[in-house]
């Protein structure tokens, strides 16, 4: 009876989270780690696939991620990278704009990342902006590569979007980027 009862706690322990596995990043690099909303793997794969479609926004990620991690201590969490044709419409669909003419989002062309944002204040939401956008817009396609906004409808997050310009290099590497 005794160790039923024992046997009962432990159940309800591990029933309510007790030692909940810790969450898992899908990149670290022994200074830092990024980790995805969710733990989601779609986004851990995304991540992978980064490499061949877009290097430079995904050595960004890493950047910024050491910046956060140096400069307040936190972590990096990604909400999104690519996007589909039908999950764009659907962020727009009571929208009378993209009603009139569908637009593209960089989501779609492997161009952005959304990072959450309600984990940092408001001054250290404007200084992670900052660096960014100091460090990687004269490189960029895009005027602005960092952005703290909302999508329709949608919550405040990061959105990062780059693909590097034409007028920096013909290629595909970064090794050119700041
Ligand atoms: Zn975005």
């Amino acid at each position: 009876m005794f160790l039923i009862k024992y046997l009962l706690l432990i159940v309800l322990f591990i029933q309510l989270g007790g030692f909940a596995a810790p969450k898992k990043p899908f990149f670290t690099d022994g200074e830092t780690v990024i980790y995805a909303k969710n733990g989601s793997k779609r986004v851990a794969q995304e991540f992978a696939k980064l490499e061949q479609k877009n290097p430079c926004l995904r050595k960004i990620m890493i950047d910024m991620a050491h910046f956060i991690k140096k400069e307040f201590k936190k972590d990096m969490t990604v909400v999104m990278f690519y996007r589909t044709q039908k999950e764009q419409d659907y962020i727009y669909r009571n929208s009378k704009r993209y009603k009139r003419r569908k637009f593209i989002s960089p989501h779609q062309i492997w161009h952005a990342a959304d990072i959450r944002s309600f984990t940092f204040k408001r001054n250290e939401i404007d200084k992670i902006v900052d660096y960014v956008n100091k460090k990687y817009d004269s490189s960029n396609h895009y005027t602005k590569t960092a952005m703290y906004h909302k999508v329709y409808n949608g919550v405040m997050h990061f959105h990062i979007q780059f693909i590097k310009s034409k007028s920096v290099t013909s290629t595909n590497s970064c090794s050119s980027m700041p």
